[in-house]
């Protein structure tokens, strides 16, 4: 089958959820038994989001070839449930990158080298990958930040060719714009729709469908003036209110008629009938009254919640499977550090010391990580916080105050965790972590072999520092386990505690594994012992819940 297109820009203003609206439309199509893939296309002029602070771009989702990208492919995996690979995520600076280093080559042969076309074709080189490189018959194209951006023309110029490259009956594009609500008088308004449709156009680009995201119900009359004004099927514009389930968002659009629309102008018959049973189920389980477990999530990006998105959603895929209701509790470790905040973790049945880089709030990671030791309250650290319960384990249980990650004292006596060898030569930051999938054994009788119950796992990394061999005698002597090592038995993966419910910490990064019907095994056994704390012992009524190792 030829690859057919569906290429979305966003309108009016950013962050009215265009990438969970095309996640969700990615599963409207797998649904109707096509293999979808979705690309991110970011005009930001970083090469990726790697080297980016969290305040600045969120979590940044690693994919299982080690690509470093944007949060948005996180939800592309976890709506339509596939891998993708680094060639679905390009930013300005990759793109210029490659123009640039052909261009010193001199494969250009002395031409002058321009935005249109030379930029303008590496896009669409980058985007002819996505097929080439998956077996998607469907290729979503979501374009980041808004129409009007001047870095986002090269981009949309890009998609504007496009359509006559592929043809008109092999693409279509869909703009996701915001109405905002006017208190007074109660009304939305869609004339800044108008006016980024109007945008667009001057652009080259007629949208094919409207996607208009609100806070408040829209009327018909409403979705008639959008579709004459805008110049679009009255079927093709979409009002999609705002919910709190994000996995109610296939669910919407699919009743909206979404998925029928797309098939129909994309000249394909739908090979199954959608089934949303399991969708369904997730969305009443939300919505049901659940017991409560309170997670305290230790980090330092906590002002925006998106910098931790997969374990928020990873916690989410669990605790809907053992029928209750986590309440994140968000502390920052530097107010641990002056005291403050006990309270909540006090309050907490879990403690989740996330992953992160550099100085600041360590020492309260690590008073958390022992309160947790000390308390046998639940601990899940994930990367960074692994390496802190190593730390605090060789500082309180074996008494050596000194002991630390040389990330944070590069002239500690006692570097229980170091920089990985091949790493010490390196002195680029971009991209150069070790990143990616690597397999992984897990060890007998152990936590960790009890709840994935396979022999060997495979899981997404991204650090550069690790445990250091040359304590391994002496914090197994404190109590440590090491329970999943790599195959060539060098490197510690998974440490815990054996004298403890469950204390538990990965050097990989498990949240990105874990999908709304197949929660993660680590965050499952995190929880049951959580909810444990809780004294919730049993669930009320869970419905089938479907638990594998990912
Ligand atoms: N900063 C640590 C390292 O580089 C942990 C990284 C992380 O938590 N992702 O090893």
């Amino acid at each position: 089958m030829t690859t057919k297109y569906v290429f979305l820009t966003g309108g009016v203003v950013s962050s009215v959820g265009k990438g969970v609206t095309a996640a969700a439309i990615g599963r409207l199509l797998k649904e109707r038994g096509f293999s979808v893939s979705v690309q991110k296309l970011d005009p930001y002029i970083n090469v990726d989001p790697g080297t980016m602070s969290p305040y600045q771009h969120g979590e940044v989702y690693v994919l299982a070839d080690g690509a470093e990208t944007d949060l948005d492919l996180g939800h592309y995996e976890r709506f339509i449930d596939i891998s993708l690979n680094r060639v679905c995520n390009v930013t300005t600076g990759q793109v210029y990158a490659e123009v640039i280093a052909k261009e010193r080559r001199g494969d250009y042969l002395g031409g002058t080298i321009q935005v249109i076309p030379h930029i303008t074709n590496e896009i669409k080189r980058r985007i002819s990958l996505v097929s080439k490189t998956t077996d998607a018959e469907i290729v979503l194209v979501e374009i980041g930040g808004t129409v009007g951006d001047i870095e986002s023309l090269p981009f949309l110029e890009a998609l504007r060719q496009m359509r006559t490259d592929v043809g008109r009956q092999n693409s279509i594009y869909i703009h996701v714009t915001w109405l905002p609500h006017i208190g007074a008088t109660n009304e939305l308004k869609t004339k800044p729709t108008q006016h980024s449709v109007r945008e667009l156009r001057s652009i080259g680009i007629s949208p094919d469908m409207i996607i208009a995201r609100s806070d408040h119900p829209v009327d018909d009359s409403l979705r008639e003036k959008i579709a004459l004004f805008c110049d679009v099927e009255l079927s093709a514009v979409v009002p999609m209110i705002t919910t709190p389930i994000l996995y109610e968002v296939p669910l919407l659009l699919d009743k909206a008629g979404v998925g029928e629309y797309l098939l129909e102008r994309l000249g394909l018959t739908a090979r199954s009938q959608p089934d949303w049973t399991d969708w369904e189920r997730l969305v009443r389980e939300v919505r049901r009254n659940k017991p409560t477990v309170r997670v305290a999530l230790v980090g330092k990006y906590i002002e925006l919640q998106d910098a931790y998105m997969s374990i928020r959603e990873a916690l989410l895929h669990s605790a809907l499977s053992l029928g209750i209701e986590v309440i994140i509790d968000w502390v920052h470790s530097a107010e641990l550090e002056k005291g403050r905040g006990w309270d909540v973790i006090s309050a907490a049945d879990g403690i989740i010391v996330p992953g992160g880089f550099g100085e600041r709030g360590i020492e309260g990671k690590i008073q958390a990580a022992r309160y947790a030791r000390e308390n046998k309250i639940p601990y899940l650290g994930l990367c960074l916080g692994m390496q802190l319960m190593v730390v605090e384990l060789t500082r309180h249980v074996l008494g050596d105050e000194e002991a630390n990650s040389t990330e944070f004292d590069r002239g500690t006596p006692h570097p229980v965790i170091d920089l990985m060898p091949d790493q010490r030569d390196i002195a680029d930051m971009g991209g150069t972590m070790r990143l990616g999938l690597y397999p992984c054994v897990l060890q007998p009788r152990t936590i960790a072999k009890r709840a994935y119950q396979v022999q060997e796992i495979e899981e997404r990394h991204r650090h550069r520092f690790e445990f250091n061999n040359a304590y391994r005698e002496l914090l197994q002597s404190a109590g440590m386990r090491f329970s999943g090592i790599s195959p060539d038995g060098r490197l510690i993966e998974i440490a815990e505690l054996a004298d403890h419910p469950f204390m538990l910490g990965t050097q990989f990064h498990p949240e990105f594994l874990s999908r709304p019907n197949r929660p993660h095994p680590l965050f499952m056994a995190f929880l049951e012992a959580a909810r444990e704390q809780a004294g919730v012992s049993q669930p009320i009524e869970v419905e089938t819940s479907t638990v594998n190792s990912p």
